[in-house]
């Protein structure tokens, strides 16, 4: 029997070869391979700390996924706009830092259509794939423009919104295998649909700053998951200090237990025992 113990962060995740994800449970120093573990039980107790994943100082509660209140108002990454990604407003001069903005805002931006709970829309920054993907629990995966900043991106984003959501139900994709959908020919529906108003944005920048990308290339992403929920229940370490049970597998930033579900990336920051 192993114990690892730690400050939590959200699970590492990578896509293998064979198109399957692959997730290490990171505890301070540490990160455990977990694909080994399915199908056998695992123990996860918070000792009920939780540390600043800035400052290090410790939090009675965490804001903005693992950051004391002090920091998730000072953070550029802690900023509304990072939740709207149409509301950046490095370009007026007031993010709250400007190093951060020109290295994670200003650089090249997707905009993609994923199938994770059904058809959505959503930005990333490009170093971001399959990360962000998998992250949030898609299997089918397909980008179709190429922007030169997060704000563009997301000014493209509202735009398709009108048509296909950006959000995902966690409890829908949770529950199993979301059905196969056709995102190229979704793709070539929202260029035609919307093209006065891509167009007029286009125009709005510089002609090499909303490129978009035609190329059928779908991704496919498996989970390593045994068994889904029919029921998702989901399991809090504000409200229990034990999470117990048998390891069915990972999808999203989230285990699946016989016992329930848990948002690994939600308790960032909290210092935990893992006995596996
Ligand atoms: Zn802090």
């Amino acid at each position: 029997m192993a114990e690892i113990r730690g400050q939590l962060s959200k699970m590492d995740v990578s896509l293998s070869s064979g198109g399957v994800a692959d997730y290490k449970m990171v505890l301070g120093e540490q990160s455990v391979a977990m694909q080994p573990f399915i199908g056998r039980k695992i123990k996860l107790i918070f000792d009920g700390k939780i540390y600043c994943q800035a400052c290090s100082s410790m939090t009675e509660k965490s804001f903005s996924r693992g950051f004391c209140f002090p920091c998730s108002q000072r953070l550029a990454q802690c900023d509304l706009c990072m939740m709207k990604p149409e509301t950046c407003h490095f370009i007026s001069g007031t993010c709250r830092d400007f190093k951060w903005g020109k290295e994670v805002c200003m650089k090249d931006h997707i905009v993609y259509l994923a199938n994770s709970s059904g058809i959505k829309v959503g930005v990333t920054r490009i170093g971001q794939v399959p990360t962000r993907w998998i992250d949030q629990g898609a299997t089918q995966t397909l980008p179709i423009f190429r922007t030169r900043s997060r704000y563009q991106s997301g000014l493209l984003e509202m735009v398709l919104k009108n048509h296909v959501s950006d959000k995902t139900n966690w409890r829908t994709m949770l529950r199993g295998v979301a059905d196969p959908v056709d995102l190229i020919f979704m793709r070539n529906l929202l260029m035609c649909k919307f093209n006065d108003e891509i167009r007029i944005l286009q125009q709005r920048f510089d002609e090499s700053a909303i490129t978009p990308l035609c190329e059928d290339i779908m991704l496919t992403i498996h989970y390593p998951v045994q068994f889904y929920p029919k029921i998702v229940r989901s399991l809090d370490f504000n409200e229990m200090s034990e999470i117990d049970g048998v390891l069915q597998g990972m999808k999203g930033q989230y285990l699946i237990l016989n016992i329930g579900v848990v948002n690994i990336r939600k308790f960032s920051g909290y210092q935990i025992t893992m006995i596996l």
